[in-house]
């Protein structure tokens, strides 16, 4: 039995556009063409784009806690309204997990499922952290991947990096287990002694936090954690690919064939290191990010990279920080600023604005950046296209609204958006996950435990 038909909008799937209506049963899509029976329920989609809901694999939730018992879901809710119907999650120190689980993958796990199981208004699922401050992560890999989780991340940079052996006997451990690693490359030594200069020198502001992290540094440290991939033999997932010069590298090794996969993130798609000439420090620590804001010049060769194929996927390394509490303004010296800023609401909608409706990528090209090519890297072959078999996760989206961004229409749990004031074309209207209705008319219909937990497989087209 249908339970509902998305009647007459314009589908869109990575491979094509047209208009069709969409039947779903017991939260699967069951068909997809024109002219479909009629079902319990209708909606109706004429003027609108029928897209999968996004799936954004780089994001850094906070943990519920007892005094913040709603802070997961509320971002949870942030992703639906934005049409993110399935998020990935990073537990890193940070995010609030206890030291005790911070140093095991697998208890680490455990907690976060624990604390999370029950809060998700959108499906859900974690991605690793592996720390050099753990013991031994690399052994704790297999029970990792068999727990449905075959995906985790690495840095180059951060106390808590990995050393080049390390790194790669974890792309190792993983292509033995058919699993992806996520690697965060800027060279640590760089970064370090540049630092180390700007301090000695009395130079603390947020500027220098972007000063101190120059292309070349993550260029570097793309072009080796790629070398070690190819060593290793494993395929590699560089995430928020920031600047022309690291781009190159990716399309260098996907020009040999080798399976590099690299990711990019809206800020760097929107925004320009143009913003570290403000002069208050209270608004430059908003955009204290790592990597940090760009050149012009590079914004622009990543879109280029986006619509001839050098990027694979958009996510949106969403960091719910807020101004005064994790942020701390007044703003500490550089160095100890908490890096990132929020996201998950807007990552649709930047793309969309900024990407579609000037022509830099076409609509399908969208679809496959931000759902169907992210479902299939980590795993996720229910989600990702509005075809028949797949669960029922769709975005109805009016690609003609005229609005603007602005925190104060926004939902999640940061205080500020990188984004304020920023008029855009595009608007989310109706939200359905696994065929339940939790975006309509502009308000949460959604419930607290909707989302499930993604218990994911290791990607078979790595
Ligand atoms: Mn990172
Ligand atoms: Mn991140």
């Amino acid at each position: 039995m249908t339970d509902l038909v998305v009647r007459g909008g314009t589908v869109v799937t990575a491979e094509g556009t047209s208009v069709a209506d969409v039947a779903v049963a017991d939260g699967r899509i069951s068909a997809v063409g024109p002219g479909l029976p009629p079902a319990t329920e209708t909606l109706d989609a004429s003027g609108l784009l029928v897209i999968p809901g996004c799936v954004d694999v780089h994001t850094h939730l906070r943990l519920p806690t007892d005094d913040e018992p709603d802070r997961f879901f509320q971002d949870t809710v942030a992703a639906a309204f934005g049409g993110t119907t399935t998020i990935l999650t990073f537990n890193n120190p940070g995010t609030g997990i206890s030291e005790p689980a911070s140093r095991s993958l697998i208890a680490g796990l455990r907690e976060f499922r624990a604390r999370t199981d029950a809060e998700s208004a959108v499906d859900f699922g974690l991605s690793a952290v592996l720390s050099g401050h753990q013991p031994d992560p690399i052994a704790e890999l297999p029970a990792l991947v068999a727990a449905g989780v075959p995906t985790a991340k690495a840095f180059m940079v951060y106390d808590f990096r990995l050393t080049d052996d390390r790194l790669y006997a974890a792309l190792r451990a993983m292509t033995d287990l058919g699993g992806m690693l996520q690697v965060h490359c800027e060279n640590a030594t760089i970064i370090d002694a540049l630092t180390a200069d700007a301090l000695a020198h009395g130079n603390v502001g947020c500027r220098y936090h972007a000063l101190t992290r120059p292309p070349y540094a993550e260029a570097e440290a793309s072009h080796r954690a790629i070398a070690l991939a190819r060593a290793a033999g494993a395929s590699v997932y560089l995430v928020h690919v920031s600047c022309a010069d690291a781009l190159a590298e990716v399309a260098a090794a996907k020009a040999r064939g080798w399976p590099v996969y690299a990711e990019t993130c809206p800020h760097y798609l929107s925004l320009t290191d143009e913003r570290y000439a403000a002069l208050d420090e209270a608004e430059l620590i908003r955009s204290v990010i790592s990597p940090p804001l760009r050149s012009e010049a590079d914004r622009q060769a990543l879109w280029l990279g986006l619509a001839l194929g050098g990027l694979d996927v958009v996510a949106s390394d969403h960091v719910p920080d807020r101004l005064a509490v994790e942020k701390r303004v007044p703003a500490s010296p550089f160095p100890e600023i908490s890096n990132g800023a929020p996201g998950i609401e807007t990552l649709l909608s930047v793309v969309y604005a900024e990407g579609v409706a000037p022509g830099r990528i076409t609509l399908e090209r969208m679809v496959d950046l931000l759902a169907a090519t992210p479902a299939r890297l980590f795993g996720m072959p229910a989600k990702g296209a509005i075809e028949v078999g797949r669960d029922a996760d769709i975005v109805l989206f009016d690609p003609v609204a005229d609005r603007v961004l602005a925190q104060s229409e926004l939902h999640h749990s940061s205080d500020f958006t990188p984004y304020e004031d920023r008029r855009i074309r595009g608007a989310v209207r109706t939200v359905l996950l696994r065929g339940r209705r939790v975006i309509e008319d502009g308000a949460f219909v959604g419930q607290r435990g909707l989302g499930q937990f993604q218990q994911r497989s290791p990607s078979t087209s790595t």
